[in-house]
């Protein structure tokens, strides 16, 4: 067999395995068990991924972004159910909160960016969601908070991190 017949197979495995969590994801999502939150983040986690190598596997770019609802009005919990929300396109997907009407800005002070998950931002919700992880979110940070109005917390870097990272967990 050819060095590229090879090759290719190699890159094609090594996409499989990157792009299993996504898989397990939407198997989930058909069966109504998925939270679409978890699903959105590792949609977008592997959106360029996905994008590169979705003709590999039949996938057209525009389909990812199906299962993110982008209507959900400020201040509204998203309810985890209506599967029809997977149909509706990924047309309303974008960066463009300012269209949006009721578009708010971030729940963090100073941070200024349009809230686009629980009231964070993309950058502050990730950052919720890794305090959360490792047990270290604080009180304030609840989810629909008002805009600017939770403090921003510094995390320790280096060993202090470590630290950190240890105490939480045994805390827990
Ligand atoms: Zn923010």
């Amino acid at each position: 067999m050819s060095v590229d017949k090879a090759f290719r197979e190699m890159v094609r495995n090594e996409i499989e395995s990157q792009l299993k969590p996504l898989r397990d994801l939407v198997s989930r999502l058909e069966a109504g068990t998925a939270d679409l939150d978890r699903l959105r983040t590792v949609a977008e986690q592997l959106a360029p991924l996905a994008g590169a190598v979705g003709p590999l596997f039949g996938v057209s770019a525009g389909s990812r972004g199906g299962a993110a609802p982008a209507r959900r009005g400020p201040g509204r919990p998203a309810r985890a159910a209506s599967a029809p929300a997977a149909a509706s396109g990924g047309k309303k997907r974008g960066r463009k909160p300012a269209a949006e009407g009721g578009a708010r800005d971030c729940a963090i002070k100073g941070c200024g960016k349009p809230s686009r998950t629980k009231g964070y931002c993309a950058a502050h919700y990730q950052k919720l969601r890794m305090l959360e992880k490792t047990n270290r979110r604080p009180n304030n940070w609840v989810d629909y908070a008002e805009p600017n109005s939770v403090e921003d917390i510094k995390l320790p870097r280096g060993r202090a991190a470590a630290k950190a990272l240890a105490e939480a967990k045994n805390a827990g």
